[in-house]
């Protein structure tokens, strides 16, 4: 995903567009996906100190369904780092829900089999989009909830477990991922990828790529 971000009122907003496409791009999952990406981006409160003046972080995502025409046409013209485009499908060639081939890309391929909406897993691919890589450290076990870019296989405190009681790293001992939670640092690190363009300061690359039902 690509975005952009300006000061306004007394806020850093950081602001995208999604536009949903394929199978089961429609209003209710359009709706259920840009409810998780603000209550996850905007759960911690992040203050950042700009010219003496305090300047509260604030993520505004919008959602949208179109059909396979309006997304392709909406390609074409665009020229924004606002605007995002994401195929939903069943299955796809890597087997999971991607943002392009490398970080920050503005189009994406996801899966319905991951919650969208429903877990972390929308909210952990705007991280990819806005260029945030997965950690390198991969045991979070004494430091509270995972942080939203840890990947599946991390090492967690019983509780974040699938199964509780499973030994850590053991079949039921990784992180259940709906546990992930955004880590002020994590929003720190997408601002510091944000560059300035004269107007606003732009986050991520426009890649415009429209994607087939199986991800090519
Ligand atoms: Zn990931």
């Amino acid at each position: 995903m690509s975005a952009i971000a300006y000061i306004e009122e007394g806020e850093i907003r950081v602001k995208a567009v999604i536009f949903l496409y394929g199978k089961y791009a429609d209003a209710p999952l359009a709706q259920a996906i840009e409810a998780e990406i603000n209550r996850m981006w905007n759960a911690p409160e992040v203050v950042i100190p700009v010219r003496m003046q305090l300047l509260t972080v604030r993520f505004r995502v919008e959602v949208e369904p179109v059909s396979l025409e309006e997304a392709r046409q909406k390609m074409q013209d665009n020229r924004s780092h606002e605007v995002n485009f994401v195929r939903v499908e069943d299955a796809n060639i890597v087997e999971r829900s991607m943002m392009g081939r490398g970080l920050g890309q503005n189009s994406g391929h996801w899966l319905i089999t991951d919650q969208l909406g429903q877990s972390t897993t929308a909210a952990h691919e705007f991280g990819h989009a806005l260029g945030l890589p997965h950690p390198h450290q991969l045991d979070y076990r004494g430091t509270g909830y995972p942080p939203l870019m840890a990947p599946r296989g991390t090492l967690v405190d019983a509780v974040f477990q699938w199964n509780p009681l499973a030994e850590p790293g053991a079949y039921g001992g990784t992180m259940n991922p709906v546990h992930r939670r955004v880590r002020p640092e994590e929003i720190m690190d997408v601002l510091a990828r944000a560059e300035f363009n004269g107007d606003y300061f732009i986050i991520g690359e426009i890649s415009n790529y429209f994607y087939d039902e199986t991800g090519r």
